[in-house]
């Protein structure tokens, strides 16, 4: 008889793994080794599901790099264990932290689906059971030859490429989108994976994580009447090597000389400034207008669809891994993991 797959979930925080003290009516983080207690309805899966979590459970706006490179190393140790992983994470910084670990598991070939709640899992209402167990069946399907080598998110039955994500509701169970990649899969009565909007990883390639992260960056978003004492702020410290730029529309800034001096003056000191538009969809497109005419001309990196999440972790994994100044530009505009089109 074939063996059962095998899932392994890491509890990273977050509401999905939060109850609600009734006292206080403060939410808090419960004991994840009583999982199976939670959610009865584990023992039904057609898997085997072992479970691990943080030490200390987080909540996920004090995520950071370091706990990125934890997650990476849970997974590096139990990879040839299990067919699939399941990373619960707080929605809040959900994107982020799936964004980085699609760029440090390279070669990956086996599903890490992330996932999370709106609600604890102890409310009567919660999207917890659901999201929760569709992620643990969507990482076990076809253990031989699973379809899904890549980082994803699964969130109110649908499930993304998790680069290409952004939490877009505070409140709403549908709380993510993916406006410039379709989805990888639904769930409805069938469970549908597209699997021609799958990742296709290099053949054959061990996996490899990528630790060293690079966090020295900063995001500026354009508004009118930024000032140019704040752009100065970032661009004068030396400390600061990369800078996303959340531009108006298909890429567009105001043209004062002040602003283009700083940025031309950044880029010639190798500070590397990828250019990304603030709108929830569609794409830069250095050149069209007047107002990016400019941009393209001293050197900003042209961020194409990415979103600003993904942004930030690619430019911490490249800086992170020292690419050199002349290739930097060509390998950030080159989708390495699907993150862009
Ligand atoms: N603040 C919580 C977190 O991101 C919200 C959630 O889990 O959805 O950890």
């Amino acid at each position: 008889m074939e063996n059962k797959p095998n899932i392994l979930l890491i509890y990273t925080g977050g509401t999905i793994g939060m109850i609600k003290d009734y006292e206080t009516g403060v939410l808090k983080a419960f004991d994840f080794d009583k999982l199976e207690e939670r959610i009865p309805e584990l023992r039904q899966l057609d898997c085997d599901v072992e479970a691990i979590s943080f030490s200390i459970p987080i909540d996920s706006s004090n995520m950071n790099p370091k706990y990125w490179v934890q997650i990476a190393e849970m997974i590096e140790e139990n990879y040839e264990k299990f067919d699939g992983f399941v990373v619960l994470h707080g929605s809040d910084t959900m994107s982020y932290s799936a964004s980085a670990l699609s760029f440090m598991l390279e070669n990956l070939s086996k599903p890490v689906i992330f996932t999370g709640s709106q609600l604890p899992i102890g409310d009567l209402r919660t999207d917890a059971k659901e999201n929760l167990i569709t992620s643990i069946q969507i990482a076990s399907l076809d253990k031989k030859n699973p379809g899904i080598k890549e980082v994803c998110l699964y969130f109110e039955y649908k499930l993304y490429r998790a680069n290409r994500t952004t939490k877009i509701n505070a409140e709403h169970f549908n709380a993510f989108a993916s406006l410039n990649y379709p989805e990888l899969g639904e769930s409805g009565v069938h469970l549908t994976i597209h699997e021609e909007r799958l990742f296709r990883p290099s053949k054959g390639k061990k996996l490899v994580i990528r630790k060293k992260l690079d966090d020295r960056i900063a995001v500026i978003k354009l508004f009118p009447g930024l000032h140019e004492e704040a752009v100065q702020c970032i661009f004068k410290n030396e400390n600061i090597k990369a800078v996303v730029l959340e531009t108006y529309g298909s890429g567009n800034t105001f043209t004062s000389p002040w602003f283009y001096k700083i940025l031309e003056e950044a880029i010639q000191r190798g500070v590397f400034i990828v250019n990304v538009t603030q709108c929830s969809g569609g794409s830069v497109i250095m050149g069209q207008y007047e107002t990016s005419v400019h941009l393209k001309k001293i050197g900003v990196i042209d961020g194409k669809d990415i979103t600003t999440e993904a942004a930030l972790a690619k430019l911490m994994y490249l800086l992170g891994n020292q690419i050199g100044r002349k290739t930097f530009k060509t390998i950030f505009e080159t989708p390495l993991r699907g993150e862009l089109s």
